[in-house]
């Protein structure tokens, strides 16, 4: 069955049955509708934790499944036959959606051209764990589809894992580019980030922007940035609440280099302009 009409039918059958309405972070009832679609599905704001989520929401079972083989994002998890990769690897996947040179340059920003352990937590088959790796940093993949992992590792030839526990010692830097908004416990996902991080480490993470400043500037491409693929819709309300005591930057891109730098040296939260539509999380442990 075509997965988007069997979400509006799973969505229908939980919303007769009242189940799946809580928050999946923290588990809290209480929440407010931001936004509808399809009649059946709702973006709640949690009032205990301020996360934005999809109702109704998916077990994580269900969501490993997915995740498994159902799921199906063009470049992100179409896996390359061996020529196309070698011609991407010549050309270190320049012109293509997945050339990392601006997230490795805001990277390089925030860390002071310093290298170290990266996690790539949620790498897809390793087209950017390789990149990671090319450009100086010590390189683990976790991906949880297993042949999206054993092609990272089979074939692109980086370092990768599709079990948890098998990522293992601590890391100077997590980071992820759009896996956060899938993930069923962002709460969990996050505690997990920072007990891998060393002191002075950084978290890296690329999202879709639910900030009500790029509602505000594009209510339609905000609306469609949320549902099936992304329970989550993260924004910079929860990231200020989760993130209290840390130093974060919080912004959309593209981010100059100069304000990271400048972020990184001040000791201090800031935030840029959040009116694009993917949004960046910096944090200094
Ligand atoms: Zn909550």
């Amino acid at each position: 069955m075509n997965a988007r009409l069997k979400f509006l039918i799973d969505c229908s059958i939980k919303r007769l049955t009242r189940a799946h309405q809580a928050c999946p972070s923290c588990g809290s009832v209480k929440s407010t509708t931001a936004d509808r679609k399809y009649v059946v599905a709702r973006l709640e704001r949690c009032l205990e934790c301020d996360l934005l989520y999809r109702t109704p929401i998916s077990s994580a079972e269900e969501q490993a499944r997915y995740y498994q083989d159902a799921y199906k994002h063009g470049f992100t998890t179409d896996l390359p036959d061996s020529a196309s990769l070698t011609e991407l690897k010549k050309n270190r996947f320049n012109g293509t959606e997945k050339d990392y040179t601006e997230r490795i340059q805001l990277l390089k920003a925030a860390t002071g051209d310093k290298r170290g352990r990266l996690l790539d937590f949620g790498c897809s088959w390793g087209y950017g764990t390789w990149q990671l790796q090319q450009a100086g940093w010590d390189t683990v993949g976790f991906e949880i589809s297993k042949p999206r992992c054993a092609y990272a590792r089979d074939k692109v030839g980086v370092n990768a894992h599709d079990d948890l526990d098998a990522i293992t010692g601590t890391f100077d830097v997590f980071f992820s580019s759009h896996v956060l908004e899938h993930v069923p416990s962002i709460t969990s996902t996050l505690a997990f980030a920072f007990s891998k991080l060393n002191k002075g480490g950084i978290f890296l993470s690329f999202i879709p922007n639910g900030s009500e400043a790029f509602r505000e500037a594009d209510y339609e491409s905000w609306h469609q940035l949320w549902g099936l693929d992304h329970p989550n819709f993260l924004d910079d309300k929860f990231f200020v609440r989760q993130l209290a005591g840390r130093q974060s930057f919080l912004a959309s891109t593209p981010v100059s280099g100069d304000a990271v730098k400048a972020w990184a040296a001040a000791r201090q939260s800031a935030k840029g302009d959040l009116r694009g539509s993917e949004l960046v999380v910096l944090v200094k442990v």
